[in-house]
């Protein structure tokens, strides 16, 4: 087919295949058991300032070294001057189910003195992203559509114990329409429960305050308790405050960990009385992963669609009215659809009348062969014909006599020689 344009402003995309598990393939809640048989793609973004932790969660959510240890990156080299966006993509194949899973880093997030446009070359990245694929769904084949969008950005932040920071507040103003926003309480392991407690109940006063809309375990009619109960729980828990290690520590009662381990005692990664981790993973990958992608097709693509191509001109008229009258609003929406099908149609013209145009060459150079072999053997007829007349002519003119005739009429002797 035909080459996918890459979103811009990915610097680099490494394909690796995992082998660890990561537990995407046990999904009793997701919807769409087909499309997961399929394989799908599924996009999460990480920022924050650097040293939160991000590489390093990514590593363990997804159980391996999608990331290289940061020691091993070469000290000197220079430090972007800019919020760079960079991409690791990883095929993961679990009882079965394929997952093309990318993780886009935003190294340099909050790392400047001024941070002011931090938030600017991500929303630009998210929407070329989405760019990319209204481009795709306007073509005439639409098969092969790869969903580059990202699903869902986990957003670090520094545990403070304060309350957020402009840089927070300014990021997710920006940024709550347009993804699933996933905020998440850094290296929990430094601060107390307590603490933990206190400053999540801050950072959702001003998440509330600030209007900001960030991903909830959604909740269905008709769903059975457990699944209620299970939503309820993980929404209880947000912000998730996350310890990540990719390490195996030895627990004092004997136990091999995935953990931390400090002078007071280890710290389980995979332990819920320790951290929110489980649940954090619970959410991203093992329950709402379907979620996270229907929300971002479903609501934030298809408002930003509208957007849009109400920016581009297409039904102005209708743009002013379309919050209060939602008459206008479905008339612009047909509009748009119409606009969208008679695109196709004329793509679908193009293709058919180039068709026709080739056939019909083609039957114009095989008429013109015909007519030439036509010609061809009508002149050697013709050729056989005078010679025959000649050779006639000449018989007749060598033998003056009149032949006699008897009695039947027919001449005697003519071609007795
Ligand atoms: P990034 O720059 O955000 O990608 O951060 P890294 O993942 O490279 O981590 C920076 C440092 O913090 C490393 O030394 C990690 O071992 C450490 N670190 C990562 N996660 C945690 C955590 O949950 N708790 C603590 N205490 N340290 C962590």
């Amino acid at each position: 087919g035909q080459p996918i344009p890459p979103a811009t402003g990915i610097s680099s995309v490494i394909r690796k295949k995992l082998m660890g598990y990561v537990g995407f393939a046990n999904l009793p809640n997701q919807v769409h058991r087909k499309s997961v048989r399929k394989g799908f793609q599924f996009t999460a973004m990480v920022v924050g300032e650097s040293g939160l932790g991000k590489s390093t969660l990514i590593n363990t959510l997804f159980n391996t070294t999608l990331y290289p240890p940061k020691e091993s990156l070469d000290p000197s080299a220079e430090r972007p001057k800019t919020v760079a966006i960079e991409s690791i993509g990883a095929d993961i194949e679990e009882n079965g189910v394929r997952l093309h899973l990318t993780v886009v880093d935003t190294p340099g997030f909050g790392d400047f003195v001024n941070n002011d446009d931090s938030w600017k070359p991500i929303v630009e990245n998210i929407e070329s992203r989405f760019d990319s694929y209204l481009e795709q769904e306007n073509r005439v084949n639409r098969l092969k559509i790869v969903d580059n969008r990202v699903h869902a950005c986990l957003y670090f932040i520094q545990p403070t114990g304060h309350s957020l920071k402009q840089l927070d507040i300014e990021f997710m103003r920006r940024l709550h329409t347009k993804v699933n926003l996933i905020p998440v309480i850094a290296k929990a392991d430094t601060m107390t429960d307590e603490e933990i407690a206190s400053f999540k109940q801050r950072i959702l006063s001003d998440i509330e305050h600030h209007q900001i809309h960030i991903f909830e375990a959604p909740t269905y009619e008709n769903e059975d308790e457990e699944t209620i109960a299970e939503a309820e729980e993980i929404r209880s828990q947000i912000p998730f405050a996350i310890v990540g290690s990719n390490n195996f520590v030895v627990t004092p009662d004997g136990r091999k960990v995935r953990g931390r381990a400090y002078p007071w005692g280890v710290v389980e990664v995979d332990n819920e009385e320790h951290c929110d981790f489980v649940k954090l993973r619970q959410m991203l990958v093992r329950t709402y992963m379907e979620e996270l992608r229907e929300h971002t097709n479903d609501v934030l693509y298809e408002n930003w669609r509208t957007e849009k191509l109400v920016s581009m001109g297409v039904a102005q008229d209708s743009s002013v009215f379309k919050e209060i009258n939602p008459a206008a609003r479905l008339q612009e929406e047909r509009v748009m659809h119409e606009a969208k099908l008679a695109k196709m149609e004329a793509e679908m013209k193009m293709v058919f009348q180039q068709k026709v145009q080739e056939k019909e060459a083609k039957l114009k150079q095989s008429e013109e062969e015909l007519y030439a072999r036509h010609k061809e053997m009508k002149e050697a007829l013709e050729k056989q014909r005078l010679d025959l007349e000649d050779k006639k002519r000449k018989i007749e003119t060598g033998r003056p006599i009149t032949p006699e005739k008897n009695a039947t009429g027919r001449r005697k002797g003519f071609l007795r020689t």
